[in-house]
């Protein structure tokens, strides 16, 4: 390295990667509030939280979301996790016994079957061939001295090759975690349905615009088990406008369809009808829907493409196509929604973009958002268990896009959380100090949030701090305070004050707090 490129790079500044971002104060506190709501909406739900691991093996994602969604195919963060047992760490050869476990565990499917593990582990069987070659052929001796060359050299293979290792995602969904988290625990033997919530950051290689992060955070929720009765779908959707009403999001509007059911006639019918109608239209659709027509036909559907808008009207919908047991079930939700109270919106082109959903699907679109104006996402999912190995079970839930909710929270201006100290103590001389740290505890611990500076300051500029920090009041802490025992309370919006006893003093905020309430 030259000299200077040393130095540039000592002094490079590191910057947050694109698409992720810090979430600073003030704004955190709108976070916490609206994070603070979701905790308490859906216990009066009776959902209990989920804290699942941020990654998890690629398969999982890989089968649950599907192979063919843009999530898996292009968005997701994958990359090998470390070693597996077999490239041991004590030292820097490997035993032909260990070697062959390792062949076995990759023919039975523990090992996942890669195309560079499938190389490896051909090599490994070839160098063991050799290996019993040489050991018939070779004396003793000779053999000995050369063992330890072909531990080596399998080491290097099971190692250097570097396939042995699991492939694992940061999660881009947290919904195959939750299924995968419910078959692990066997929660099919709790009290059935289980409900389940979370929240956290999710992670999709994307194209980082406004509303659109690599980052992005969740709160979804999670219903697994039971019945499918239409009831549920009303009352998880019910559950979530209930919290956005309490975040007082403004002008949330509730888009649900019924997608009809994936595993017999009506959807399969749907989609072959749709395929063959998107084929004769084929050479009028852009490159995205024209691959879409094979990979996933009804994501075509959900096209925002201008020049697609008018061929996509006129194609066959997905309602006329649904089994009667489908239609039933669509419109029993659609009246469970009206028993309570909940408005919504049909709209037949809403088929989410991820391969599990079935039957109800849901969508709430907020203002203040531009294009990304999605803040929630959901939709039932009674295969997901199943095909994740576990037992056939009903599913249903939704996500929330928090980043995305703040933001409309914040342009429709209710996203001001108070930011300012509730008291500065202004505090001069070293005995109006001991005071003023003993005040500060005890006002602390009576729940105020309270500055305290470290150095003395004239009183003039103690106040000039307060009013920068936003502080309601400062307590005035002097010599005379100090020995007359009379604290003065200095209100900052109308320069009004007054002189307090200690006692006085909490039973003065209480009071100027019911007032201002
Ligand atoms: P979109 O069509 O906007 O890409 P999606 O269908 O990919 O959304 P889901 O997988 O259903 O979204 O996720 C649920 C919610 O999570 C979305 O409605 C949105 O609010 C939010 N979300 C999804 N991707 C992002 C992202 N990259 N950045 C911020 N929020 C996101
Ligand atoms: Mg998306």
């Amino acid at each position: 390295m030259s000299d200077a490129t040393a130095k540039k790079e000592e002094r490079r500044k590191f910057q947050a990667i694109r698409g992720t971002r810090d979430l600073l104060p003030p704004e955190t506190a709108l976070w916490n509030h609206v994070e603070q709501t979701a905790h308490q909406v859906f216990s009066t739900f009776g959902f209990g939280e989920i804290r699942q691991p941020i990654f998890e093996p690629t398969e999982l994602f890989a089968r649950a979301v599907g192979g063919e969604t843009d999530i898996v195919s292009k968005e997701m963060y994958t990359f090998k996790e470390g070693t597996s047992d077999f490239a041991p760490n004590q030292g820097r050869n490997l035993s032909p016994e260990v070697a062959r476990q390792m062949v076995s565990s990759f023919k039975n499917g523990e090992i996942p079957n890669t195309p560079g593990n499938a190389t490896a582990v051909d090599r490994i069987e070839q160098t063991l061939k050799e290996i019993t070659i040489a050991q018939e052929r070779l004396s003793p001796e000779t053999f000995d001295s050369m063992v330890e060359g072909y531990n080596v050299l399998l080491y290097r293979l099971a190692y250097l090759t570097g396939q042995v290792g699991e492939w694992v995602s940061l999660r881009p969904e947290a919904t195959a975690s939750v299924c995968r988290a419910y078959i692990e625990h066997n929660m099919q033997q709790l009290p059935q349905p289980v409900k389940l919530y979370y929240l956290g950051p999710m992670f999709r290689r994307e194209r980082p615009q406004k509303g659109r992060y690599r980052q992005f955070y969740q709160i979804g929720a999670e219903i697994l088990g039971g019945t499918d009765a239409p009831g549920i779908d009303a009352e998880v959707i019910e559950m979530l406008m209930t919290f956005f009403d309490k975040v007082s999001l403004q002008g949330a509007t509730l888009y649900i369809n019924s997608i009809g059911h994936n595993a017999d006639n009506c959807r399969r019918g749907y989609v072959e009808k749709l395929k063959a109608a998107l084929e004769q239209v084929k050479d009028k659709l852009g490159p995205d829907s024209q691959r879409r027509i094979d990979t996933n036909p009804l994501r075509v559907l959900d096209s925002k493409l201008e020049s697609e808008q008018a061929i996509i009207a006129t194609l066959p919908r997905i309602a006329d196509h649904l089994c009667d047991e489908c239609k039933t079930h669509y419109a029993e939700v659609k009246r469970q929604l009206e028993v309570r109270g909940v408005l919504y919106q049909e709209n037949w082109r809403l088929v989410r973009g991820l391969d599990y959903y079935m039957r109800t699907t849901f969508e709430i679109t907020a203002p203040g958002l531009g294009s990304q104006n999605a803040v929630c996402g959901g939709g039932r999912y009674d295969g997901l268990v199943e095909l994740l190995a576990g037992p056939p079970t009903k599913g249903i839930g939704f996500a929330i896009g928090e980043d995305r909710l703040i933001l409309s929270l914040q342009e429709s201006g209710k996203g001001q959380a108070h930011q300012g100290r509730d008291i500065y103590i202004a505090w001069m001389g070293e005995k109006a100090y001991a005071t003023a740290i003993r005040a500060a505890k005890d006002l602390r611990k009576a729940g105020y949030s309270v500055e305290l500076p470290p150095l003395e300051q004239k009183f003039g500029k103690a106040l000039g701090q307060a009013d920068k920090l936003g502080a309601k009041f400062a307590l005035i802490l002097g010599e005379n305070e100090v020995s007359e025992g009379l604290w003065t309370l200095k209100t900052l919006s109308d320069g009004t004050q007054q002189k307090l006893t200690e006692s006085d003093l909490l039973e003065f905020l209480r009071q100027q707090e019911k007032v201002s309430s």
